[in-house]
């Protein structure tokens, strides 16, 4: 049997743009929100009544739609698939733009689970960042999804930040984890080749970290984690037993997914699709009844064997090779082992015959270990 969809909705509006920022989002208009809410009702209308159990909301700034906004949307999304009573509705936030009513307004409409980019809590590095909040706001948000009756919250932060030195980042990982959130995503910085920052950088002679410095910051940082009782589960992702992002976990299980909104992507039946990325073009072509997919592929099956292998090795428990074995009818220690084995000397690679997961140390190197999973002509 088929597992329920992920339905991940796409709200591409921020306050103001951070200056690393490479996502598919543009400035807050609020007749362009308006047009879009409308547009992505229409979207999700046309779907076919499959189970679902997850609704994600991602950005963007999610939080910068009103709570009926948000009601609206989830009832097109029960309405055109099955979705479970006991769904995962998560709805991404900055700390900045929410307020115990407004999240309470969140939760009445349906959404189970908030996930606040707060990236730092030292206000010299989010000022770097760009971002609007300070360290106080992002603390004070959480305490908010608190009062609003939230039992599920995610903080995220990111380290490698321009001029962050280790023990800076350990500061911000212990300030997180005295704010006892049920799940955490630490993320590296990554800067996009015209990211605004990078002129800052070379202005104000910030740099990052050196590479073994990173090594020590995120091995530190998951250490850390998990003697609060935040254990990882994947890459970058850590949580209280029973609190793993249900949404997240079906891009690293090979599970099905369909994208609504601008740049959405989706996976689903064999096929991969991707709607048309501006936000404008979108609402009009929704408005004229047109798909909103540009660009729709058929998958072949090797295909998705090294999807199914690349995006499972990002969980900590890895990819039960027997079971994906048998889904794709491969033998696939005997095809990929002797490419695999020099990992598994160096002691980045796991197996034990069942699971095949990278140690922790094989984390840092994951990308260069996932690719002995992409076939040369696609590398
Ligand atoms: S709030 Fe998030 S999506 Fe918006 S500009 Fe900043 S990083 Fe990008």
């Amino acid at each position: 049997m088929t597992e329920p969809l992920g339905l991940y909705v796409h709200i591409p509006f921020c306050a103001s743009i951070c200056n690393y920022c490479n996502f598919n989002r543009g400035l807050f208009d609020a007749d362009l929100k308006r047009r879009y809410v409308g547009a992505l009702v229409e979207e999700i209308r046309r779907s076919d009544g499959s189970p679902a159990d997850t609704i994600f909301f991602g950005g963007g700034t999610p939080s910068l739609l009103d709570p009926s906004d948000v009601e609206a949307l989830i009832a097109a999304c029960r309405e055109s698939f099955s979705v479970s009573a006991d769904a995962e509705v998560t709805l991404e936030a900055n700390p900045d733009s929410v307020t115990v009513d407004r999240l309470a307004g969140y939760r009445q409409a349906g959404v189970t689970r908030v996930s606040f980019g707060v990236q730092s809590f030292r206000d010299a590095e989010l000022l770097r960042l760009g971002r609007t909040h300070d360290a106080r706001g992002a603390a004070e948000a959480l305490g908010m999804a608190r009062t609003a009756g939230f039992d599920n919250v995610s903080l995220d932060l990111m380290m490698w930040l321009p001029g962050q030195s280790p023990d800076e980042w350990l500061e911000s990982v212990e300030r997180l984890i005295a704010l006892r959130p049920d799940h955490a995503s630490v993320y590296m910085l990554e800067l996009y080749p015209n990211a605004p920052l990078r002129e800052e950088m070379a202005r104000a002679r910030w740099t990052q970290a050196p590479d073994d410095d990173v090594a020590h910051m995120y091995l530190s940082a998951m250490e850390r984690l998990e003697r609060a009782g935040l254990d990882q589960y994947e890459i970058s992702n850590v949580a209280r037993p029973g609190c793993t992002s249900r949404h997240n976990l079906k891009y690293w299980s090979d599970g099905e997914w369909v994208g609504f909104g601008c740049g959405a992507h989706s996976t689903r039946g064999g096929a991969r699709w991707k709607n048309v990325a501006s936000t404008a073009e979108y609402v009009d072509l929704v408005g004229r009844g047109s798909p909103a997919a540009i660009d729709v592929r058929v998958m072949s099956r090797q295909e998705q064997l090294e999807d199914a292998l690349f995006m499972g090795l990002r969980r900590s428990g890895g990819v039960d090779l027997p079971s994906v074995g048998s889904r794709y009818d491969i033998d696939v220690w005997s095809y990929y082992g002797p490419q695999l084995a020099p990992y598994l000397d160096e002691g980045l690679l796991i197996y034990d015959g069942g699971a095949l997961r990278l140690s922790r140390p094989g984390m840092l190197l994951a990308h260069e270990v996932m690719m002995v999973f992409i076939s040369p002509d696609v590398r």
